[in-house]
């Protein structure tokens, strides 16, 4: 199975590829985890890609094909994966399909979350996320159970600096420019898969896994 999460920053992709990778057993895939990280270890890569995602914008496509191009030759990815937050402009996923073609795998399908862009800044500006493990949180709509620490692992929690109201408002921008023409690129392919983002995470998870049920 490859499965992708497509949709708008701060819809719940992150929430229910939490889900998703335990209910599946897919490796998980995040452009953005893996971008962060390599900021945190502060290598080339990491300090270059900080650059834009400190502003809302996107990492340059050849940067950004060429990580994922190397994780999805890694044994873990045989099982299945989930892209989370890839690809994120048409010549993303031209690349990827070129890339499964080779590798005769193809898309199993994408997943595309969607909500109002009012709901989205609120949710982006609540958004928590654990400095350990990443799991996140939403202080409007899923706080952990003590405020500022994990529920999974104790650690503490943080707001992303791209978070913050205007670099919110600005990647969503930067998404309805880049990224939303992928909706159709996936629909005339028939790879789309809608699914209303509103409602509590679990309810979403239950939408989720009612069309994943059609792929298995
Ligand atoms: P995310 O955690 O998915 O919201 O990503 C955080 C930031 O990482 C984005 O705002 C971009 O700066 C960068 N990024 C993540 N994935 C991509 C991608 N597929 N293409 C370009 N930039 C990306």
């Amino acid at each position: 199975m490859i499965i992708i999460l497509m949709g708008p920053p701060g819809v719940g992709k992150g929430t229910q590829a939490e889900e998703l990778i335990s209910e599946y057993g897919l490796t998980h895939i995040s452009t953005g985890d893996m971008f962060r990280a390599a900021a945190a270890e502060e290598t080339t890569l990491g300090l270059k890609a900080k650059e834009y995602m400190d502003t809302g914008q996107l990492v340059p496509d050849d940067v950004t094909i060429g990580i994922v191009r190397e994780r999805l030759q890694k044994p873990d990815c045989a099982k299945g994966c989930l892209l989370d937050g890839f690809p994120r402009t048409i010549p993303q996923a031209e690349a990827l399909d070129d890339l499964l073609l080779h590798n005769h795998r193809e898309i199993t399908t994408v997943l595309y979350f969607d909500l109002p862009k009012e709901l989205l800044v609120q949710r982006l500006s609540g958004r928590q996320v654990c400095r350990s493990c990443n799991a996140t949180f939403n202080i409007h709509h899923a706080p952990s159970k003590v405020p500022g620490i994990c529920d999974s692992c104790g650690s503490e929690l943080y707001i992303r600096d791209d978070d913050k109201e205007e670099t919110a408002r600005r990647r969503l921008d930067v998404y309805e420019m880049n990224t939303a023409p992928l909706v159709d690129y996936y629909l005339d392919s028939k790879r789309l898969t809608e699914i209303d983002a509103g409602g509590t995470p679990k309810e979403v998870a239950a939408k989720v896994r009612q069309s994943l049920a059609a792929f298995i």
